[in-house]
């Protein structure tokens, strides 16, 4: 294990595990629609990679760079389009896939922006949710695990950039952002 980690909480096995659950639900679910299935970067990467491979039906991707973050561990609060879509979403069934819902800032405000461009439908698949620190109202139709209010690194989740290789989900320790 990583000496900047304080705990594993999902270790290789159980990502695996609940990625092939959801990717057979949504393989029912989206059977004969060719989804357009939306990585938000970068922290949703890894989990769209593995996501994607259990799910037997046409699909499409795109990806999409947001962020809420200005570095740190504190949501800021403002959503910012990095880099936008490739691909129209008009009457589109989109997936929105996501490493972790936090706040819910980012994903009320892509469910909004996607209903606004016409889309047919909009899903949401989170690897992780975090229920205690919402501030808007998100729902989420697919859901890997339930998270407690801890700063989670590993698997895609970054602080300042790193540990996003680690091919777990752990608790960052804290003195790593508190020394700073
Ligand atoms: P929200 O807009 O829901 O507050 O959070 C959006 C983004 O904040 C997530 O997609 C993720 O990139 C980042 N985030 C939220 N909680 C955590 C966390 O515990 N660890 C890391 N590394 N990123 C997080
Ligand atoms: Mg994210
Ligand atoms: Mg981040």
């Amino acid at each position: 294990m990583h000496q900047d980690i304080e705990r594993i909480l999902y270790d290789q096995a159980a990502i695996a595990r609940v990625t092939k659950k959801l990717g057979a639900q949504l393989t029912k679910d989206y059977a004969g629609k060719n989804p357009l299935v939306i990585c938000v970067l970068k922290g949703a990467m890894l989990f769209m990679a593995d996501l994607v491979r259990q799910i037997d039906t046409h699909l499409e991707m795109d990806f999409l760079d947001v962020s809420s973050y200005q570095g740190g561990t504190k949501s800021t609060g403002e959503v910012k389009i990095i880099k936008d879509l490739d691909i129209p979403l008009k009457n589109r069934d989109v997936l929105i896939v996501e490493d972790i819902i936090d706040t819910g800032r980012t994903l009320n405000y892509l469910v909004n922006l996607f209903k606004y461009r016409q889309a047919k439908s909009v899903k949401i698949c989170t690897l992780l949710d975090k229920p205690e620190t919402r501030v808007l109202p998100v729902h989420s139709d697919y859901v890997g695990y339930t998270v407690p209010n801890a700063f989670l690194v590993g698997y895609g989740l970054d602080y300042e950039e790193n540990y996003r290789n680690l091919p777990y989900v752990g608790i960052l320790k804290s003195s790593v952002y508190e020394t700073k």
